[in-house]
This record gives C-alpha cells, structure tokens and sequence, in this order.
C-alpha cells in the first residue's frame, strides 16, 4: 500500500479497515444470530489478526464500532480447543408425526419390539461436555463439532448450576457428563431489554444468548480492570468504574445460566445400564437433571408427551424448541448404533420455530376505539409458530425507539403460541444505510384532528375528536361485538364499516335500533331477488347479525359495561362493577369515591367511569340502548352460578408451572374463588402459589415471610381457601 508508517491512515486503508470490519461483523452475525457459521474458525481468526494489526499501527480506526472494541468477536480466537473424551453426537431431527412413525418404526425393526423410550423436553440452549475426575470439575467445553470443543471452564466457574465437586459419597475416578446451559425465559428477556437499552442487537432467541455469555472474555476483562485499578491517574477512577461494571454484569449474566444434564460421555467407575438410571445417579451427586423426563413403553404415551408439551410449551421457565426421544436401554441404544453423523437411537422431535427474520417495510399508525394512536410494524408476510404474520404492534412511539428498529430493518420477529407477534429489535449488521426513522404522526391520520396525551408524562397520543373521528367510531363498533363484550357473530369489521358509511348508524348508540328496513337501504346487507323475488333481498349476513344482536341484548351486564369502551375498563373492571352495583345507573350515578373503592376497581378506573358518564352524548347510547331493547340491569344470580369464595380478600402470586393449568387457567381459577392475583411479591401477597421451577418470586417470598403455597395443594387451595394449605 506503500504508506510509510505515519499515524494517519490512507483512503486505501480506510477502506480495507471498513472490508474488515464488514466481513468480521457478517460472520458474527451468522454465528450468533442464526448460529450458522458462514466462514470457518481460521478464516475468522485470520480476518481479525489482520484488522488487529492494522488497528496497531493506525490507532485513529480503532474506534468503538470496530469488532476488536467488542467482545464476542475475539471469542472464538481465544477459546482453546478441547477434544472431548467421547464424541457428542447430534441428533436427527423429525419435524411432524410421519417423521416421528418412520424413526419409530426403524427403531422397533432393528430391536424386535418397541423398547422403553425416554421422553424429555429439548432445551433451547448451550450443549457443553463436562468432565469431571475424582469428584472435582476439571474441565468445561462447548460442544463444537463434536469431536473438538472450546475449552470454557473459567466462565463456567461463575455457573451456579455447574457445581465445583460432586457430592457423592462414592465418587467415580471419571465421568464426562453432556447438558445445556440456558437462560429461563425471565432472565433472557431481563438480558435483551439490557442489549437493547445499550443498542445491540438483541439475541434472537436464549440458544444465542447463552451462546453469547458463554464466549465473553471474562478473564480479560478482569485482567483489564486489575490493570487500571494499578495504574493511577486522575482519568482512572471512571475507568475502572466502567469496567467493574461491565465485569459484574459478564459475571452476573454467567451465574443467570441453568445447566441440565441429558447425557453421559467417558466414565470409570460408574455402573449404569440406562438413561435414565444415569440421571437418577447424577441428580444424587448434585448435578441438575430435568424433571419433566418420562419413561413410555408405549408409542402412545410418547405422542401424548409431544403434544402435551406442545401444548405446554410456555408454561415451563425456558424456552423448548422440541421433545427428544431416546431408547433408555444402553445396551439397546449400541445394537442400533450411529450412522456417521447422528445415533439411530435418539430423534429430536421439532416444534415449529417461533423466531424469524424478516424485513420491516413500514412503520403504519392505528386509531383505537379510546382515540390510542399506536405505531405498528408492516412486514414482509412471514410463516411463524404455525400462521403467517405480516403486522405486529409496537404500542408507542417509544415503544419503537426503545427497540431501536428503523423502516427497511431486517428485523426479529417472536411468536408464541396464540400470543400475539412481537418485534423484538433489528438486526443491526444487515443494514446498508439506506433505512430511515419512524416519525410519529403529529395528526390523526384519519380525521386531522392534532395529536395529544391525555395529561403530561403519557406515553400515548390521542385523537382528542372522540365523537366525530372515523376511526374511533368504527373502532368501538366493532368492539361492541367482539367476543370479551357483547359477541356479536355478524358484526365485523366490515359490517361495522358498511353501517357507519350506509349512515344506517351514527355511532354505537344506534346500533339496537337497526331494523330489517334500515339494512335493506345498505348494499352489503343485501342480495339479488332470487325466482319469485322482486328488489333488493336482505342478505344472510345480515339476518345472522339480527339474530344475534337479538342475543346480545340480554347479555351479562359487565359484558354491556365492556361493550361502552370506557377507557381502562376491560372485562376484570366491567364484572367488579357489575357485582358491585349491579345496574349501569347504579355505576352512573357512583362517584369517583365510591367507585374507587370496589376491589378491582381503583382511583384510575374510577376517574374514567366517572368522566365517561358525565358527557351527554354517552348518556344518550345508553338512553338508546335502552330503548332498543338491551338490559342495563344483572338479573340476581343463581346459587349455582356462584363459585364458593373460598379465598376472598386473599392476595396470590403464582409462580412456576401448576400441573393441569396454564397460567391463565389458574390465575383465573383463583380470581372467581375471590383472590386478586397479582405478578409480584410484596408485604400485600398472602401466599405464593410455586410450580415447578419456581424463580425468584419463590426466593422474594421466603425473604419475606411471605407463605408457600406447593403447586401440589393448589386444589386443596382452591377448594378449602387458605387455611386448609397453610400449616400453623
Ligand atoms: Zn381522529
């Protein structure tokens, strides 16, 4: 290149420099988000070697957006490598139920009959091999390709649940055990809103996080703080300030790290015939090993685990991204044997992935039936967790700037279950330069009316035009008959639409004064005459949406109450008041005081009743309604229809999974036995309910003296309230 060694660096340079900086960061991206690798360890060695030389020798390029200022890049060059005592295989994958016969039906034609299977839920996370010698951790390495590893063992010092001895009374001379390091779905999340507040990429999914974790260079980092807190100068103080920081929060993310165990490598010493005898013998010497492992002698009991777990995937801590199914039987597993890549005797049984890529096209806004104004993501159509997503919302515009996604983002989106899709932040390596910031709109887009927030310090803008804006209008339409208030089948979206621009209704208060007549002058409720037929007919759809509005009249009171759209008042405040007062005149001519005081209700709520009630324009939907037909009052209910209030005034937190109950399903269960359930542990929480895996909330609770309830009485809890689990 022909420069002469000055500090300054040549165009030439300054170009190779951003080459290099390019191909190093492409290459991490690969690893650690999609943990594809697209060069080889050495080439990505050599690439950095080369970008550190030219750093060396023009300081000026060193800046902090270059790899060599980060740590995951230096990872791979620094780890040394490990062969592992015994090979770690990786497994076949089945992807759906005919993939899972095919393997089954190999497995029983290599052995004569189905043997015994062990069903256990596949982590999201880490492979390591550990071994251990006389008891004692001697080594820690990554899985790699199987054959070689990196040797992690100073990080895995900081691993709580990787223990420094084994506790055995008998200690083998030698066993090298296989397992995952994960993070639990709280601590990945806590991890990403980190990344994101310090604008990294977020991890795509806990795998990579724990991925991450694993690679940073602890040792250095400790390395480098001792080295400033040595050196003195009056720079110094904030320096190592900053570095303690970053060594305690590396630190502090290691010991975050779960570890379970799911398999055996090299042993002397051990006598044990199958899996799941080796886990039952690890789990006595201190070593964490799953519960949720099941043994099944039958195909049956191995489908009805896939599914359970499919149905259950959100209820266990970490993220599971399959089941895996082995022969249990050790002597079993070596007659089927390898081929050269996976063993015969095992399958991981998939579940469709919940974390994609895809591009982030525009950033759109939405008018809500409160007059919320909220930014949404407009994505190219993608296949995730079973459907096809194309739009996600992104609640406010801080919202999108705290995820720190622009428009053209290739971005991450997570869908889980039927939980609604979530943007979780862009792949800040593939941008080209060419994406642009989302400008929340300073006007409604519909009616023009300027945006403001309710009162200062919210963080959502509103159409203030609550009576005239289209949009609000359609949106508390169709609202009314959605399936949380009065669940009119008929009345969608575009039934909604064709109302308020036939002008057959104004707004919600006309909608039970609607006739047969009134829709025949509106083309979406009519058809052609048939045979027989003279003018226009009224269409199916619209005698559907007749009939049930027929229905919704004498729906529940709080069903009426969430059909008002009074902002803050959803189904849990709607029945409160609805119990409480049991007419809507009852809850109009309530004050603010009165109001506030119903559990369930609150100053909030309260204020917004109140303010709802107050204008003449809601009083008049409610005059009409009346009118029209619909019941404003709660008929008493009947003794069946009460559930026994075994837990009133009795504040719950529940934590960890309930067998039997989603989470949903068990805060539901305690609320209609009269408890208020509440997401976190304070002086106020009556007991703690704690399932499998408890987490901190189970920790806060004992530090507290706060009573635990075990998930194995939550029945008994539900049934008899608190004092028939409690003992005194
Ligand atoms: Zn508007």
């Amino acid at each position: 290149m022909g420069d002469t060694g000055t500090a300054t660096p040549t165009p030439d340079t300054r170009k190779k420099w951003h080459e290099l900086v390019d191909a190093i960061n492409n290459a991490r991206t690969s690893y650690y988000q999609h943990d594809a690798p697209s060069i080889s360890d050495s080439e990505y060695d050599s690439l950095f070697r080369e970008l550190e030389a030219l750093e060396e020798r023009y300081p000026e390029l060193a800046s902090g957006e270059s790899p060599t200022q980060t740590v995951g890049g230096q990872a791979s060059e620094m780890f040394e490598a490990v062969t592992h005592l015994v090979r770690l295989y990786s497994l076949d994958n089945a992807f759906d139920d005919a993939e899972l016969s095919a393997w089954l039906e190999r497995v029983e034609k290599g052995l004569g009959n189905v043997p015994d299977l062990l069903c256990e839920v596949k982590i999201d996370g880490l492979a390591v091999d550990i071994v251990y010698r006389d008891g004692r951790l001697a080594s820690v390495a990554t899985r790699g390709d199987g054959v070689t590893g990196e040797d992690i063992t100073y990080n895995a010092q900081f691993i709580d649940a990787i223990p420094e001895s084994l506790d055995s009374a008998d200690l083998p001379d030698l066993v090298e055990i296989r397992g995952e390091v994960f993070f639990s779905t709280e601590n990945f999340e806590r991890i990403n809103d980190e990344q994101m507040a310090s604008g990294v990429t977020p991890f795509a999914n806990p795998r990579n996080a724990a991925a991450g974790t694993i690679r940073q260079r602890v040792d250095k980092r400790w390395l480098e703080l001792n080295d400033a807190r040595e050196s003195s100068g009056s720079r110094s103080a904030a320096k190592i300030e900053r570095l303690e920081h970053e060594y305690e929060r590396a630190v502090g993310r290691l010991a975050a790290l779960g570890f379970t165990a799911h398999g055996i490598g090299a042993r002397e010493g051990i006598d044990v015939t199958s899996q799941s005898e080796t886990y039952a013998l690890l789990a006595n010497m201190g070593i964490p090993v799953s519960s949720r492992m099941a043994v099944h002698s039958d195909v049956s009991g191995v489908r009805e685990y896939i599914d359970f777990y499919a149905e259950h995937r959100h209820d266990v801590e970490h993220e599971i991204d399959g089941v895996v199914i082995k022969v249990d039987d050790f002597a079993l597993q070596s007659q089927l044997g390898e081929t050269s890549r996976a063993p015969r005797w095992a399958i991981a049984f998939k579940y469709p992935p919940e974390v994609v890529r895809t591009r982030l096209l525009d950033i759109a806004v939405n008018v809500g039936r409160t007059g919320r104004v909220t930014p949404f993501a407009v994505m190219e159509p993608i296949r995730v967790a079973g459907s096809t997503v194309s739009m996600a919302t992104l609640h406010n515009q801080y919202e999108v700037q705290r995820k720190g996604v622009l428009i053209g983002d290739m971005v991450f989106l997570r869908k889980a279950g039927d939980v609604i899709p979530e943007v979780i932040g862009p792949v800040i390596e593939a941008r080209t330069g060419d994406e642009r910031a989302f400008v929340m709109p300073d006007e409604c887009p519909e009616c023009g009316t300027a945006l403001a927030t309710e009162k200062e310090g919210d963080k959502d803008l509103r159409c203030p035009n609550a009576d005239g804006c289209p949009a609000q209008l359609r949106e508390r339409l169709f609202h009314v008959a959605s399936r949380s208030a009065l669940d009119i089948e008929g009345l969608g979206y575009k039934a909604a639409v064709a109302l308020l621009d036939c002008g057959i209704v104004a707004n919600v208060g006309d909608l039970f004064l609607i006739d047969a007549d009134d829709l025949l002058a509106c083309g979406f409720f009519t058809r052609d005459p048939g045979k027989g037929e003279s003018g226009r007919q009224l269409g199916e759809n619209a005698k559907v949406m007749l009939a049930n509005m027929d229905a919704a009249r004498t729906r529940p009171l709080w069903r009426i109450v969430v059909a008002l759209s009074i902002r803050h008042v959803g189904p849990t405040a709607a029945q409160a008041l609805a119990r409480e007062f049991g007419s809507i005149d009852a809850i109009a001519s309530a004050d603010v005081e009165r109001l506030a005081e119903v559990d369930g209700v609150g100053q909030v709520i309260a204020e917004a009743v109140v303010e709802w009630f107050a204008d003449d324009e809601h009083r008049e939907i409610i005059d009409k309604w009346e009118r029209g037909g619909v019941q404003l009052v709660d008929a008493a209910p009947s003794e069946s229809e009460l559930l026994a209030q075994t837990l009133s005034g009795v504040t719950i937190v529940i934590t960890g999974s309930i067998p039997g109950y989603s989470r949903d399903e068990a805060s539901a269960a305690v609320a209609a036995r009269g408890a208020k359930v509440t997401g976190s542990v304070s002086g106020k929480t009556s007991a703690v309910v704690a399932g499998e895996s408890a987490g901190s909330k189970l920790d806060k609770a004992e530090s507290l003296g706060v009573p635990v309830v075990p998930a194995e009485s939550f029945d008994r809890l539900l049934e008899q309230g608190l004092d028939g689990v409690l003992q005194r």
